[in-house]
């Protein structure tokens, strides 16, 4: 991944799916699905903002409640996102417990729970200080699945088949933009709010005649882009999991996952096991290499490996990279 970012699978590849993102440079982190989360130090899980949750089998979202726990008593928010009914799921997880005395806690933790059907996204609520009773919010449009929108980076997520609705993520950032401080020199420019409305006009993809106005002058946006800006393409992560191999799923998936950067994907069972793999609506790891070979993905990190092959993970590995390679 990039300087700034890195991604680490908690449970490993035989563990409960749950990818831990980190942004080295801020004190914040997501997780995509919440599985076990007891190998995470509590820092760690206290940096998260958001949690994107695939589908709530037990094994993806059984780590909620430690979550929750180490929350609650924080002034503090995360946001949850998940398929269709995931809201109910939140609301009941968040019943199995009494809540008569939170409401005076002085901190009011709050859980804001997404979830998207199509391109819309519903939301509610649950505080502390309204004993997690939920509280329906408006409504947002995701066009394209858009969960969030970030001036560094955006997630979307595509719904697949895993026999319920089951979501895929992809997390792209968007370009980094240096400024050369001695190229700046060269112009006889000084740094000032100008370099601002200068990188959004490039994160807004301006065109190149548009005139920028630095100390009292007017440059054209490509001079500028061209003379004193070095831009850095974000990278791409995506994170797919728990999908029956079928061709509407290949087709949403490739969607989701073109040019990706670095791709987890689940990689259940061994070929020789397919029939029982769609049976329990999984990838084997052929169709996991099929897949991340239509994706052109640059890495791939296969995960969610069945217990079934305790001594076979290199088996695994192996089918997964013949089918990345083809042939
Ligand atoms: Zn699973
Ligand atoms: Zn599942």
């Amino acid at each position: 991944m990039t300087p700034t970012l890195s991604a680490e699978l908690v449970n490993g590849p035989f563990g409960d799916p749950t990818l831990y993102l980190d942004f080295r440079f801020e004190r914040r982190a997501l997780l995509f699905d919440l599985g076990d989360l007891a190998a995470l130090a509590p820092r760690r899980i206290l940096r998260v903002s958001d949690a994107f949750v695939s589908h709530a089998h037990m094994d993806h979202f059984t780590g909620f409640d430690r979550l929750l726990r180490l929350c609650l008593g924080r002034e503090t928010a995360v946001r949850l996102y998940g398929p269709p009914g995931f809201i109910e799921r939140v609301e009941h997880r968040l019943a199995g417990y009494s809540w008569n005395l939170v409401q005076n806690y002085p901190a009011d933790f709050t859980l804001l729970a997404h979830e998207l059907d199509n391109e819309e996204l519903r939301v509610a609520r649950f505080r502390c200080h309204g004993r997690f009773r939920r509280e329906p919010l408006p409504a947002r449009a995701a066009p394209r699945g858009l969960l969030l929108d970030e001036p560094a980076f955006r997630v979307r997520a595509s719904a697949l088949d895993h026999d319920i609705p089951c979501l895929g993520f992809a997390l792209e950032e968007k370009v980094h933009v240096n400024v050369w401080k001695n190229r700046l020199h060269e112009m006889a420019l000084e740094p000032g709010p100008w370099l601002s409305e200068l990188k959004r006009a490039v994160a807004e993809d301006a065109p190149d005649d548009t005139p920028v106005r630095a100390n009292g002058r007017v440059l054209p946006l490509g001079e500028l882009k061209a003379r004193v800006l070095r831009l850095v393409p974000g990278q791409k992560l995506c994170y797919v999991t728990d999908v029956v191999y079928s061709a509407d799923n290949a087709r949403r998936v490739a969607a989701l996952t073109a040019d990706a950067d670095l791709l987890f994907i689940e990689c259940v069972f061994l070929d020789e096991d397919a029939a029982h793999a769609a049976r329990k609506f999984h990838l084997t790891a052929r169709q996991a290499g099929l897949l991340a070979r239509a994706a052109r993905a640059r890495q791939v990190i296969p995960f969610h490996f069945s217990p079934r092959y305790g001594e076979r993970e290199a088996e695994l590995r192996a089918e997964l990279e013949a089918a990345r390679a083809g042939g």
